[in-house]
């Protein structure tokens, strides 16, 4: 390999940690790893247990998460193994050495439209895998979505796509059920999160598809005002617009109309995830998403 690995973490176990870090986490931070058996590159990602204190139950509810949606699609994050020690935790999961998707969209300002809908197309039939298992992922953002190039390290139609980071995701059962916590990224949430007692379900995941599109397409927020307070007030209102047109006018309707319908305020009449895969945006999308995934 191109660089060395040292063993910097004294871990009992069958991987090498890399002093190279991938990105931090709120609680962790993750490095590339070495699988001293089989030569393998993985991801470690490593929480110290003194920091993660109090938010146990965050951590079980990722770890559980991970186990259940792992080796089940091609674009979700597999958990691959994962170590205890005295002072930490690692978990050993699929590497994605091309960086973040949001990395990609702030270098170039925005996307093309057909990258767009073929990371879209991808995105989506990933979260269709998460609410088959009535698995809500609530973060759903460009920074949680990450890059396994292909040959180059540039974001291209054939490049793979991952989903990672479960914490904040649960597991709604009975799927009619409702979580009533608050967690996610403020410009991604969707208005029913901020309805304490109706509570929230997979279509949150539905909105934040909508939030990271309109992204893509133009390089800034649909909700993003002063304060966060205007913010949650133009998101319970679906309060956002299409400008300025220099931005917009040459995407396309059946774009727009996607976003739209992804920012239906009220989450029982807006599409699920599978639904989405039916809508004209990305019906035209199939043909090429099959060189993506
Ligand atoms: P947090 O839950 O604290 O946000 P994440 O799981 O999102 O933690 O990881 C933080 C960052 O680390 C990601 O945004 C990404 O940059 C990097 N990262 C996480 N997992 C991987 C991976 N499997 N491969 C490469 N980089 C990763
Ligand atoms: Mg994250």
């Amino acid at each position: 390999t191109a660089y060395a690995f040292n063993k910097i973490f004294d871990i009992p176990c069958k991987y090498v940690i890399s002093n190279r870090k991938l990105g931090d986490g709120t609680f962790s931070s993750v490095h590339e790893c070495k699988s001293t058996v089989t030569g393998k590159h993985y991801a470690a990602k490593l929480y110290n247990k003194r920091t993660v204190w109090g938010y146990e139950s965050m951590l079980q509810n990722e770890f559980d998460t991970l186990k259940k949606v792992s080796h089940g699609h091609p674009n979700v994050l597999s958990l691959v193994d994962y170590f205890e020690t005295p002072e930490s935790l690692y978990l050993i999961t699929d590497l994605a050495r091309g960086g973040e998707l949001f990395d990609r969209i702030a270098e170039r300002s925005h996307l093309e439209e057909d990258e767009v809908k073929a990371i879209t197309y991808t995105l989506v039939s990933a979260v269709v895998y998460l609410h088959s298992k009535n698995i809500v992922h609530r973060d759903i953002k460009a920074e949680n979505i990450l890059i396994q190039p292909n040959r180059e390290l540039t974001l291209s139609i054939s490049s793979k796509l991952l989903l990672v980071d479960f914490g904040f995701a649960r597991k709604v059962e009975p799927p009619t059920s409702k979580i009533h916590e608050l967690a996610g990224t403020l410009s991604y949430m969707a208005p029913e999160y901020f309805d304490k007692y109706k509570g929230h379900s997979l279509p949150v995941d539905v909105w934040a598809i909508g939030v990271l599109v309109y992204f893509m397409c133009c390089g800034y927020m649909p909700f993003d005002c002063e304060t966060d307070d205007e913010t949650k007030e133009a998101i319970q209102k679906g309060d956002y617009s299409y400008e300025p047109a220099s931005y917009w006018s040459h995407i396309s309707q059946s774009t727009k109309d996607f976003i739209d319908s992804c920012f239906v305020v009220d989450p029982d009449n807006r599409p699920t995830a599978a639904q989405l895969l039916e809508s004209p945006f990305l019906k035209s999308a199939m043909p090429r998403s099959k060189v993506s995934t």
